[in-house]
This record gives structure tokens, C-alpha cells and sequence, in this order.
């Protein structure tokens, strides 16, 4: 088992590192408290190839491996959660999916571009009805000739209002479910397309959060992404890859919490000594060592399984589950640690502590997440899917061989 990174990957990691700490984090607070979304900070991700990085160069991408992009998400996330969430829509989400599903014509006309980064993509999943149990959607597709006329509404949606293109979830057969959802990307433009942002939200101030409107929305059938009636596939494989990017992300916040509490701990004195030296601080030091060693190992699993081209839903499951709480429970202590510091604006520590709490309700909530890790264990859901492999340091695998799988459950 070889821990190292390879030379490309450590210079992935210290490129991306060093931009934040000269770009993302000197403006960070600034357009956090005002709630800015920095697009010339989005224009110099796209300059270090991060809106295409796991994309092969033939689509305009970068055509590195999932580790390289676990690590950028880690320090992009260490600087600003809005960065690494565009990251998650526009390449887990959206553009892994075009890679898989799409035409080669379909690919040539959106992916490049976006792996490129002159455009940028969103993912409209979730509706006001249907969040986790997306099979409940309402937003339809009815086939007319060459067209498809959607009518529905999405909400929750990163990057709606600022995003090019959206790969939109609807139902061409009502009636059936899961079953009956299809994909399709619609451009910005459309007649009948329009989308609002969403205001007064908990976090990711310095970010783009909103809803997409579709009224009699005509999209040419050209715009159909895989097969009708193949969309929810289409959801959770890009579930897959979206959770892979958020987990990454949450190893951000967990290690710049443990560095600027280890460093304010040093420094502050009460009692007439370092904060440091008192076994209650310790001890959240220690937790947060823990958070952070326990989720980068289970997403570095989930990047080889990634690399070697294994489906990981399980195990990329289980890093964004744990991740993702690690990371706000890390936020969390944060703050303890820097005592009223921690709650100011001004410090940026709270900042964190607001950024990680969305983590843990998207792309499948702690509760989705656990009920998936539970139907694995327990033979109610086929080993990591459809393919029943999954990871070989999971010693407790192959000693339960699903049984008959129960319907599917969803999350968005
Ligand atoms: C900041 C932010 C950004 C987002 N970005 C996007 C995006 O880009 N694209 C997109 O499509 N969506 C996005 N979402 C939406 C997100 O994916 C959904 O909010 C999420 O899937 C949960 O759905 P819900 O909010 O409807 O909660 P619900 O599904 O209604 O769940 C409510 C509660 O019930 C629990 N629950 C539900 N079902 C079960 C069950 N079977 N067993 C046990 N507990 C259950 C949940 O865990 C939760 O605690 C975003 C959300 C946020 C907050």
C-alpha cells in the first residue's frame, strides 16, 4: 500500500495551495461579509485547469486523476467553500456526467467548453417536493415532435443564476417513478428558462445559490442526455462523483481549523500559561487530528477506487458522511478554542463554521448517507451498487453478499 503522492500530484497540490493563500483567503472575509461571488477568482481556477481537472485533455480538461482532484478540493475549500461547491456542480455533478452519458456530439458542444472553462454548468435536481427522495419530482418533460416542453421549478441549486448550461432532471413518464426521469441540458436563454437567487441562507454568502424556472420550455430533443427514462442513473452516478468532491472539500475545513486553533493555542495565554498546555484544549485539538487523518483516508480510498475505474458508491458514501460531520464538528471546536475570537467575523473562523453546515444536508444528508451505509451492511442493497465490488480493505465485504436489493433510494 503506497501512501505517497507523485510529483504531479504534489505540484497540483502546491500550485493550487499557493493560490489560495494569495487569492482566495487575503479577500476572503471581505466578500464573505458582503456577500460577493468573486468571479475573477473563478477565472483563475480556470487558468489552473480546475474546471476540467479530472477531464481528459481531448475535452479540453486537464486529465488528471481523482486524487489530484481530492487535493486541489482540499485547498480550495481551506480558502472558501463557494470555490470547491463550483467544483462540485460543474465537474462532479455536471461535467463527469457529460463525459459518461453524452454524445460525442453532445460532449464537443458542452463539455469542452466547460472543461475549458469559458462556460460554466450547474445541476437542477432538487424541487420544493423532492430533495432526497427525488423520484417524487414533478417537473415534467412532455415530447412534442423534435422537442421536449418542460414545465416545472428547481430550487436549491448552486450556480443557477450564473451558471451557462444546467442539467435538468424531469419526468417524461409520470407515472413510473424513478424510471420515468430523463436528463437534458438547457442553456441559458431558452425562452421560458429563467432563474432567481436565493437570499438569506446560513452560509456560503460569498457564493451563488438559486432556482431555475421552466415554463413551456422548448428543448430540442438533440438536448436529451443518454436514453429517456435514464436520468435518475444518470442522478446518482453523478451523486457519485459530486459527494467524492464534497468529502475532499470538508479535509479543507477540518485542517485549517486544527492549524489556526494548534497556532492560536500556542499563543493565547490565560492562567499564566499557552491555552495549549490545558488538557480540555488538547483534547479538541485531538479530535479535529482525528476528523481530519480518519476523513482523508477514506476519501484517498474512494480516489483509488475512482482511479482504478471501481464503483465506489459505498465508500464514497462513507467519506462524505463522515467528512462532511468532521468538518463542522471541526468548525465547531474552532471556535471553542479562539473563545470569543472564534465567534467574530473578523477572525474567519465562523465563516467556517456557517460553510459547513450545507455540506451536510447536500447531495444525500447525513441521515441518506447512514441509511445507505446500514442497507450495505445489512444485504438490503446490492455491495456498491450494481457491480457488487467494493473496496478490498473492507474486510467485512465479501462475507455479506447482497441478498435480493430493495427499491432504490435516492439523494440529492
Ligand atoms: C447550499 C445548498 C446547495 C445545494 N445545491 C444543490 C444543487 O446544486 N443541485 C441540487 O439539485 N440540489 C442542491 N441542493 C439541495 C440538496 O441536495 C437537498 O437539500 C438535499 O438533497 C435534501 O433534500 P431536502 O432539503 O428536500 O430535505 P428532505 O429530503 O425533505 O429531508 C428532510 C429531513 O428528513 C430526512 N430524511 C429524508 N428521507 C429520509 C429517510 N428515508 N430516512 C431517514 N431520514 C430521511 C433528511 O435526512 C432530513 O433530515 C443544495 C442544498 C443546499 C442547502
Amino acid at each position: 500500500m503506497d501512501f505517497s503522492l507523485t510529483d504531479e500530484q504534489r505540484l497540483i497540490q502546491d500550485t493550487v495551495r499557493a493560490f489560495v493563500d494569495e487569492r482566495v483567503l487575503p479577500v476572503a472575509v471581505e466578500n464573505d461579509i458582503a456577500h460577493k461571488l468573486d468571479l475573477s477568482l473563478i477565472e483563475g481556477m480556470a487558468e489552473l485547469g480546475l474546471l476540467g481537472i479530472v477531464i481528459p485533455e481531448e475535452y479540453g480538461g486537464a486529465g488528471l486523476d481523482f486524487v489530484s482532484e481530492a487535493l486541489s478540493c482540499e485547498e480550495i475549500e481551506r480558502g472558501e467553500a463557494a470555490f470547491r461547491t463550483l467544483i462540485s456542480v460543474h465537474v462532479g455533478l455536471n461535467s463527469l456526467s457529460l463525459l459518461r452519458y453524452a454524445s460525442e456530439e453532445q460532449k464537443q458542444r458542452w463539455l469542452t467548453p466547460q472543461a475549458r472553462g469559458e462556460k460554466l454548468a450547474c445541476f437542477g435536481l432538487t424541487e420544493p417536493a423532492a430533495g432526497s427522495d427525488v423520484a417524487s419530482m414533478r417537473t415534467s418533460a412532455r415530447r412534442e415532435g423534435d422537442v421536449y416542453v418542460l414545465n416545472g421549478q428547481k430550487n436549491w441549486i448552486s450556480y443557477a443564476t450564473v451558471a451557462d448550461h444546467a442539467l435538468v432532471f424531469a419526468k417524461t413518464d409520470p407515472g413510473a417513478k424513478h424510471k420515468g426521469i430523463s436528463a437534458f441540458v438547457l442553456e441559458k436563454g431558452m425562452k421560458g428558462f429563467t432563474s432567481r437567487d436565493t437570499e438569506h441562507k446560513l452560509g456560503i454568502w460569498a457564493g451563488s445559490t438559486g432556482e431555475l424556472f421552466f415554463e413551456n420550455v422548448e428543448v430540442p430533443a438533440e438536448n436529451l442526455i443518454g436514453e429517456e427514462g435514464q436520468g435518475f442513473e444518470i442522478a446518482m452516478y453523478s451523486l457519485d462523483q459530486g459527494r467524492f468532491t464534497v468529502a475532499a472539500g470538508a479535509c479543507g475545513v477540518i485542517r485549517v481549523c486544527l492549524e489556526r486553533s494548534v497556532e492560536y493555542a500556542r499563543e493565547r495565554e490565560t492562567f499564566g500559561q499557552p491555552i495549549g498546555k490545558y488538557q480540555f484544549v488538547q483534547d479538541m485539538i485531538a479530535e479535529m487530528v482525528l476528523g481530519y487523518e480518519t476523513s482523508k483516508l477514506l476519501v484517498m480510498q474512494a480516489a483509488w477506487l475512482k482511479d482504478e475505474g471501481v464503483r465506489n458508491t459505498r465508500e464514497t458514501s462513507l467519506a462524505k458522511w463522515h467528512a462532511t460531520e468532521s468538518a463542522f464538528k471541526a468548525a465547531h471546536l474552532a471556535i471553542q478554542v479562539h473563545g470569543a475570537y472564534g465567534y467574530s467575523a473578523e477572525y474567519g473562523i465562523e465563516r467556517y463554521f456557517r460553510n459547513a453546515r450545507a455540506p451536510i444536508i447536500y447531495e444525500g444528508t447525513t441521515q441518506i448517507h447512514k441509511l445507505m451505509q446500514a442497507e450495505h451492511a445489512l444485504g438490503l442493497r446490492k455491495l456498491n451498487g450494481r457491480d457488487g465490488a467494493i473496496s478490498p480493505i473492507a474486510a467485512w465485504g465479501p462475507a455479506l453478499l447482497a441478498r435480493e436489493p430493495g427499491p432504490p433510494v435516492a439523494a440529492g
